[in-house]
């Protein structure tokens, strides 16, 4: 049996990145103290710039592939550190391995000492370009290790796997939460995931680039709603990973038309080649969420939730 930590502290690897900064927002709301470690290779500094006000937040500089020290007790570290756009982690590969491997392995070390719960933050990309529709965790997934995404697919898999091996051989309480496209106020507006590009070109009055067809399906979950998955899943009595996104499936023509609609813009669709090993269909299976967190299911629509970030994006760009 694992003794808790008595102390209300969470440690958030990753906490100046888009989710990780609602996480950190969240858990500074439920009174918590909270240690963000990021090293700004894709986060940035304006994301956390308001919680430095609340003297229960502080910032540490580092780099998580590296040995991580943190005094004081901890209750639960979120491990949400990685490069997680795929421009992102195609320009730095060989970052987005040595995070999900010895990041990942700094994190459960540091779990492991302080008797906290580890919290991974794991993605649908284990599921590679899934034969299994809708996705369910019992599905191991369609994975090309060798390809240009498989420096981040496979991170993850080897993460999960770790996460793993250090409940059953050291008793770390952990918890593995496989997300599906989250999007939402806080992404960089270049970051080059769908959202982000089409509503950032619908802004400037640019065409939506759409890859191949556009007839390729992702299933898009606002951040409020995955941050309470999140909160519920670091409570819940499982190790196991759990899906977590919205099963609502789209396709990129839609979505970039649904964009252009509540923007108001003038553009057109430019088609422009497809990536490789562009998974075709996502859509997750949230079955045990539900059952494990309380009934857990995203509450904001697409819709509603493309409208508050074109107002972000809008309020960014002004
Ligand atoms: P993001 O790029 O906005 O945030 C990642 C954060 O990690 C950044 O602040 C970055 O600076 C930091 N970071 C990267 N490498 C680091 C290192 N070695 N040491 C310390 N900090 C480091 O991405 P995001 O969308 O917020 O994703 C957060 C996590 O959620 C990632 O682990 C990602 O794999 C996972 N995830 C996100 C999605 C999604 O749709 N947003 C889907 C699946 C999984
Ligand atoms: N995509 C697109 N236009 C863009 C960016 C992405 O059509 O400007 C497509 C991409 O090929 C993929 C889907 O949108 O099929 C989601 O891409 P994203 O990079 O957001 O996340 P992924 O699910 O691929 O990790």
């Amino acid at each position: 049996m694992v003794r808790k930590a008595q102390t209300r502290t969470v440690v958030i690897t990753g906490g100046a990145g888009f989710i990780g900064s609602h996480l950190c927002e969240r858990f500074l709301g439920e009174g918590r103290r909270v240690i963000c470690v990021d090293n700004f290779l894709t986060g940035s500094m304006a994301n956390i710039k308001p919680f430095f006000k609340n003297p229960r937040f502080s910032l540490i500089r580092h780099d998580v592939s590296k040995p991580i020290r943190i005094t004081g007790a901890v209750e639960a570290i979120f491990h949400f550190a990685s490069p997680a756009s795929p421009p992102d982690y195609l320009k730095h590969p060989i970052k987005t391995m040595k995070v999900g491997s010895l990041g990942t392995h700094n994190t459960l070390g540091l779990a492991w000492a302080k008797r906290a719960t580890m919290v991974m933050a794991s993605t649908s990309e284990v599921y590679g370009d899934p034969e299994v529709h809708p996705q369910v965790e019992t599905y191991w997934g369609n994975v090309n290790p060798i390809g240009p995404r498989g420096v981040y697919d496979e991170a993850k898999r080897f993460s999960e796997a770790l996460t793993l091996a250090y409940h059953r051989e050291h008793h770390v309480d952990v918890k593995i939460g496989r997300i599906f496209n989250t999007y939402g106020p806080r992404m960089r507006a270049r970051d080059g995931r769908v959202i982000p590009n089409f509503i950032d070109q619908a802004l400037k009055g640019q065409p939506l680039t759409v890859y191949g067809k556009g007839t390729q399906t992702r299933s898009f979950c606002y951040v409020d709603d995955l941050v309470e998955g999140f909160f519920r899943l670091s409570r819940a009595k499982t190790t196991g990973p759990v899906n977590l996104g919205n099963p609502n499936e789209y396709d990129m023509v839609d979505l970039a038309k649904l964009v252009i609609e509540l923007t108001g813009a003038k553009s057109k669709l430019v088609y422009k080649p497809l990536p490789v090993d562009d998974p075709k269909r996502r859509c997750p299976n949230i079955a045990l969420a539900k059952r494990l967190l309380n009934g857990w299911c995203p509450r904001v629509g697409l819709r509603q939730g493309l409208q508050t970030t074109i107002e972000y994006f809008r309020f960014i760009a002004a």
